[in-house]
């Protein structure tokens, strides 16, 4: 029975089709009835800082997934201590509500870095990550209790990330195939990434 959550953390910085394609795929999932997209305010892994202000990133996210079934934009982290680790929020959300199965949502290239996160292997004992596939990273190398703990959702890999996203509107090359109308509209209306 279809019963559990997805947490789909990220820093979206913006949001992109490829955000979008894996939220499909994750909420595909047998075990997955709905999927948490959570915005973090400053993900402790990232070495630079977010462009874009969380109120901007959220009002694309609140643009991208509108229409979404099954989706829920949460700003949980805003409310929680900094840095944010996940460990924290999903021990908060754990917490909160106890009787649900909780399944931590990331692409292939988190899969990789896993091993970095704070904590990681006190994460893996709260829960099972659920992991899309993404070009240019590869599970290859990735430690085996990680792997144990680890589904790989079907998915059809986008070729897509924010950084690229940032660069090419910094250089003025359209980016109109990668994100939303409604996503880009917010870009242009902030003048975001320039
Ligand atoms: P940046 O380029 O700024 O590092 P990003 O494109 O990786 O950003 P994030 O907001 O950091 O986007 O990603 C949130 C989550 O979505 C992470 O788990 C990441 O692995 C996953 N993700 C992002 N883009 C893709 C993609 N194209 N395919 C698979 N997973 C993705």
């Amino acid at each position: 029975m279809r019963h559990g959550i997805g947490l789909l953390g990220g820093t979206f910085d913006p949001v992109h089709n490829g955000h979008l394609a894996i939220a499909r795929s994750f909420l595909s999932h047998t075990l997955i009835e709905q999927l948490w997209v959570i915005l973090s305010p400053d993900p402790p892994h990232k070495t630079d800082l977010p462009r874009a202000p969380f109120e901007r990133r959220l009002e694309m996210l609140e643009a991208a997934f509108g229409e979404f079934n099954g989706v829920k934009i949460s700003t949980i982290e805003q409310n929680l201590s900094r840095p944010s680790y996940t460990i924290q929020t999903v021990r908060h959300l754990k917490k909160k509500y106890p009787e649900q199965p909780f399944y931590l949502c990331i692409g292939e290239d988190s899969l990789r870095e896993f091993h970095t996160w704070y904590r990681y292997r006190d994460l893996l004992k709260e829960c099972e990550l659920l992991v899309a596939r993404r070009p240019g990273s590869s599970s290859e190398d990735v430690d085996q209790e990680i792997m144990d703990r680890a589904h790989f959702v079907d998915h059809q890999p986008v070729e897509v990330s924010s950084t690229e996203i940032r660069n090419r509107i910094a250089e003025q090359q359209p980016v109109d195939s990668m994100i939303p109308d409604e996503v880009l509209e917010i870009i242009e209306q902030y003048d975001l990434y320039r």
